[in-house]
């Protein structure tokens, strides 16, 4: 454009005062909203596991449209990024097994159910179905043949084992061996495709030493073909393993961005936006499908987060907006667990945090805010200021039922928002909560309901606008406390 024509826009804007300035709530569109998710969703960034190069692909992705919709780094040393260690622990492929004399190979004809260190040379005690009543088991090895239940539903094989171990504890034996018949073929799947992985782990302070294995109860999946023999109780034959682990150290990433605020007594305050850019990666196949996209989980909130900063970029507010796409949330909200201890602005400036996790599901009408009720509300001004913004611009009918303690989702538990309401930071979860495709490979952005999408995406928008322009920060509630501890798979873990 002419340099002259674009002086006698800006002359034409300012001579018919804020009336003419577009509101910035129109630079959220479901065109960008669906160009971004279908690619950041799509299967070229293979599920965004946590730890993977995926993850890093996709970060950089969201980095480089962060940039693009004129959001500053803000990042660890100017830049967008915030890389942290997460640890890994697994069983060794190495390992040794041998039942009755047969060799098994680790990872192939025997799987382990838990992540320790252990030498077993035990005699086999063989239980004939479940019942595990009368049998000798101290210092023996249980060998129990698994018989699914039907239907088969979820990870049946792994919970029935649990079963069996509680059932068996008491009698402290040497080791559990499941026998798994190869009619359980899936079943077996589900727990091969967790074998590499193992388990997760983060050292919030970057400090101590690598973690080591426990030692403990080996229990072990090992597939009934692979013997050659059915197992007999008449057999007097022995388990001879020693299990051993590997331990790694893989990075993962938070993207960090910021629209500084326009007014300089505030501008040193945050309104944070959050989301998680990974997911579950490449998994076992579901009809034929082995990419777990997680285009609802959570590609949505994570091009939701570009499509405001697109438009706090068209007006910043009077504070700062900060956005955090946090890594490896699906490992245990590893990012923001890490950003809360790590923070890249003073943590006493964030006033607000405003968390979306899976937002483009479910009936258009209606959305579910955590954190709005009690126990889980730690700021009654932040839901006042959300709701209000829900009326203002979105109008769903909010469900907050889930935000219940005793909802045995244990929803509110779930998702990047939880470090930093532990930390005392005013905190909301946005959310169109769960569904059938949930962490399956059908969580595909084909299924989003784009036009529900951009209406959360104003619902966040418009609450952090109203938090940015207030005169006061929103209050955090000293009353607020959590009523009992849960880990982010919504079991309990005492306290
Ligand atoms: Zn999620």
């Amino acid at each position: 454009m002419p340099k002259r024509l674009l002086v006698a826009l800006v002359v034409a804007a300012a001579g018919t005062g804020a009336a003419a300035i577009q509101d910035p709530i129109d630079n959220i569109r479901e065109a960008d909203l669906k160009r971004d998710l279908f690619a950041l969703a799509g299967d070229a960034m293979r599920g965004r596991e946590g730890g993977t190069l995926d993850e890093m692909t996709a970060s950089a992705w969201v980095a480089e449209r962060a940039r693009e919709a004129g959001l500053l780094p803000a990042g660890d040393n100017g830049t967008y990024f915030q890389f942290f260690p997460l640890e890994r622990l697994r069983v060794s492929s190495n390992s040794t097994v041998t039942l009755n004399g047969k060799p098994l190979r680790m990872g192939v004809d025997v799987l382990p159910d838990t992540t320790v260190l252990a030498n077993v040379d035990a005699p086999l005690t063989v239980a004939s179905g479940d019942n595990l009543d009368g049998l000798a088991l101290k210092d023996r090895v249980l060998v129990v043949r698994y018989a699914p239940a039907q239907p088969v539903t979820g990870n049946a094989l792994r919970t029935w084992l649990r079963g069996i171990q509680r059932a068996a504890t008491a009698s402290a034996p040497a080791a559990i061996v499941a026998i798994v018949p190869d009619a359980a073929a899936e079943q077996w799947a589900r727990v091969a495709i967790s074998f590499p992985r193992g388990t997760y782990g983060l050292d919030p302070d970057g400090t101590a030493e690598p973690r080591a294995a426990p030692r403990g109860m080996p229990m072990l999946y090992v597939r009934e073909s692979a013997l050659g023999a059915p197992v007999r109780a008449e057999d007097a034959g022995r388990l001879v393993a020693s299990i051993f682990t590997d331990s790694f150290t893989y990075p993962s990433v938070n993207v960090v961005a910021k629209v500084p605020g326009r007014d300089r007594r505030l501008a040193g305050e945050y309104v944070l936006f959050s989301a998680h850019q990974d997911h579950d990666g490449e998994r076992y196949p579901v009809n034929g499908d082995n990419i777990w996209n997680g285009a609802d989980d959570n590609a949505t909130t994570a091009v939701a987060l570009l499509a405001i900063g697109r438009a706090m970029s068209a007006k910043p507010g009077r504070r700062s907006a900060l956005f955090v796409w946090h890594g490896a949330e699906e490992r245990g909200l590893m990012g923001s667990r890490w950003y809360v201890k790590h923070p890249t602005v003073p943590l006493t400036s964030v006033v607000a945090v405003l968390n979306g996790d899976m937002m483009g599901r479910n009936d258009p009408t209606t959305a579910a805010l955590l954190g709005a009720v009690g126990p889980h509300r730690n700021s009654p001004d932040l839901v006042q200021m959300a709701l209000d913004a829900n009326t203002a611009v979105s109008k769903f009918v909010v469900d907050s039922s889930w935000d219940d303690p005793q909802h045995r989702e244990g929803w509110y538990y779930r998702s990047d928002h939880l470090p930093y309401a532990r930390a005392g930071i005013p905190a909301l979860f946005f959310t169109t909560l769960l569904h059938a495709d949930y962490h399956t490979p059908f969580d595909n952005p084909d299924r989003i309901d784009i036009a529900k999408l951009a209406k959360m995406t104003r619902w966040m928008y418009a609450t952090g606008r109203t938090v940015a322009e207030a005169d006061k920060a929103p209050a955090v509630d000293p009353a607020f406390k959590l009523e009992r501890c849960r880990d982010f798979t919504g079991n309990y873990c005492g306290g």
